[in-house]
């Protein structure tokens, strides 16, 4: 059940001082590109923000403020990318973000979910993916004499993505089989990796489902996932122990690429790729991937947590990796934009159901930025960012997905 007196002290301590919206002044280039909240930048309202999420979790909390349709739509507009949580915790210890997921939660208990929210629920517990397409047809792309290792101890996992864009899966298949990688997929056994289910507040199936596909992996002897898929990535180790004690490691694509790279396993090609490319941390592989650590005991006065908390700040996502391959490839120049690692501005995909305009305003921003970066090219590793930044418009930006690249970047050979 939601409680959201479990977060009392984050919702009171909050003291509108406006960081969760914003970079901190040494981090800023100016008030351009300065703004983290994408919904606060879009809406130009309080409620749409760290802060106002709090407050109105206050208002809930309290009785003052009845659940409602409204408010279930402005909750899921908020992309749940975790700025304003990192941004708070620069200047105070609090848990915004974990306070919007409790409201969400909350809220879902009383019966408010958006309808496409309700729906996407629906397809991953009959179709186990969030399209609602036929389970039967999620590797269905794979060739017949498609060979994996039925014995390894490490899973090639997927992710409902791979209904729309298996290039990518195949990509990560290419790297790992390059590398000498001994891996299996789990076909007709995978189903979703439940992030959206959990993110959205539906507890109860995410429940079920975290508890199936854990199970499942310990049955199988799985001590290794790996994904290329941001999302699956970050639900794993950020969403997964909060249901269930998981047993296995979770790998990105790029940090295994890299390790083989650096182990002479992998050795990229010598052809020139004349490119400047900016990097696009994906929220759910950056800030959003360090792993949950359950947290139970008393706040004191100045708000000293005993026993110790060990506060999750973004630092330890997936960052280096994809940065250290790009700058591998010879000829591709990287580029930073102002917003990056965990202070990275999100896509806004996430909430393109809720409000179409508001998503495509967010993608528009990140490209503008990429831009203003002096570069051709944005990169990234997700499926979601991937539908947001892959775009046409005035920026003439390319869009390049990380594993793709790297599989086409592989050398024939590799010298012993
Ligand atoms: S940064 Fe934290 S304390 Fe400041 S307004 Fe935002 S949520 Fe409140
Ligand atoms: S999670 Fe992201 S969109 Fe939601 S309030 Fe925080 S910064 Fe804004």
């Amino acid at each position: 059940m939601a409680d959201l007196n479990k977060f009392r002290y984050t919702i009171e301590s909050c003291n509108h001082c406006g960081q969760c919206k914003w970079l901190l002044p040494g981090r800023m280039y100016g008030w351009d590109f300065a703004s983290v909240c994408p919904i606060h930048d879009y809406y130009n309202f309080d409620a749409y923000s760290g802060q106002g999420m709090l407050n109105l979790a206050g208002e809930i909390m309290n009785g003052t403020l009845p659940h409602g349709e409204k408010l279930a739509e402005m909750l899921h507009t908020c992309t749940a990318c975790g700025a304003c949580d990192v941004n708070c915790k620069n200047v105070r210890d609090m848990e915004v973000l974990d306070t919007i997921y409790e409201l969400r939660k909350d809220c879902a208990e009383a019966g408010f979910l958006p309808e496409s929210r309700k729906k996407t629920a629906e397809n991953v517990v009959k179709n186990h993916n969030i399209y609602g397409l036929p389970h039967e047809q999620r590797f269905s792309f794979l060739p017949e004499d498609f060979k994996d290792d039925p014995e390894a101890d490490t899973v090639l996992f997927a992710g409902c993505s791979v209904y729309k864009h298996p290039e990518t899966f195949l990509a990560a298949v290419k790297i790992l089989r390059a590398g000498g990688v001994k891996f299996r997929v789990l076909k007709e056994d995978e189903w979703c990796c439940g992030a959206s289910l959990w993110r959205m507040g539906d507890w109860e199936d995410a429940k079920e489902l975290i508890v199936r596909n854990t199970e499942m992996f310990r049955e199988m002897g799985i001590r290794t996932v790996i994904t290329a898929c941001a999302e699956c990535f970050g639900s794993f180790r950020s969403g997964y122990p909060r249901f269930v004690e998981t047993a296995f490691e979770t790998k990105h694509i790029s940090q295994v690429a890299l390790e083989l790279l650096r182990d002479g396993k992998l050795k990229l090609s010598k052809d020139e790729l004349p490119v400047t490319a900016c990097y696009h941390d994906p929220c759910m592989l950056g800030r959003l991937s360090e792993t949950y650590i359950p947290w139970e005991g008393e706040i004191k006065s100045y708000g000293l947590h005993v026993p110790e908390k060990q506060w999750r700040r973004g630092e330890h996502g997936v960052y280096e990796p994809p940065r250290e391959l790009l700058n591998a490839i010879p000829g591709l120049k990287l580029v930073e934009m102002p917003r990056s690692r965990e202070e990275s501005l999100c896509c806004g995909q996430n909430a393109s159901d809720m409000d179409p305009d508001f998503a495509k305003h967010t993608a528009e921003e990140r490209r503008r930025e990429a831009s203003a970066s002096g570069a051709d090219t944005i990169v990234s590793c997700c499926p979601f960012c991937r539908e947001a930044l892959d775009a046409q418009d005035e920026y003439k930006l390319q869009y390049l997905d990380l594993t793709e690249l790297i599989a086409d970047r592989l050398a024939e050979e590799v010298e012993s």
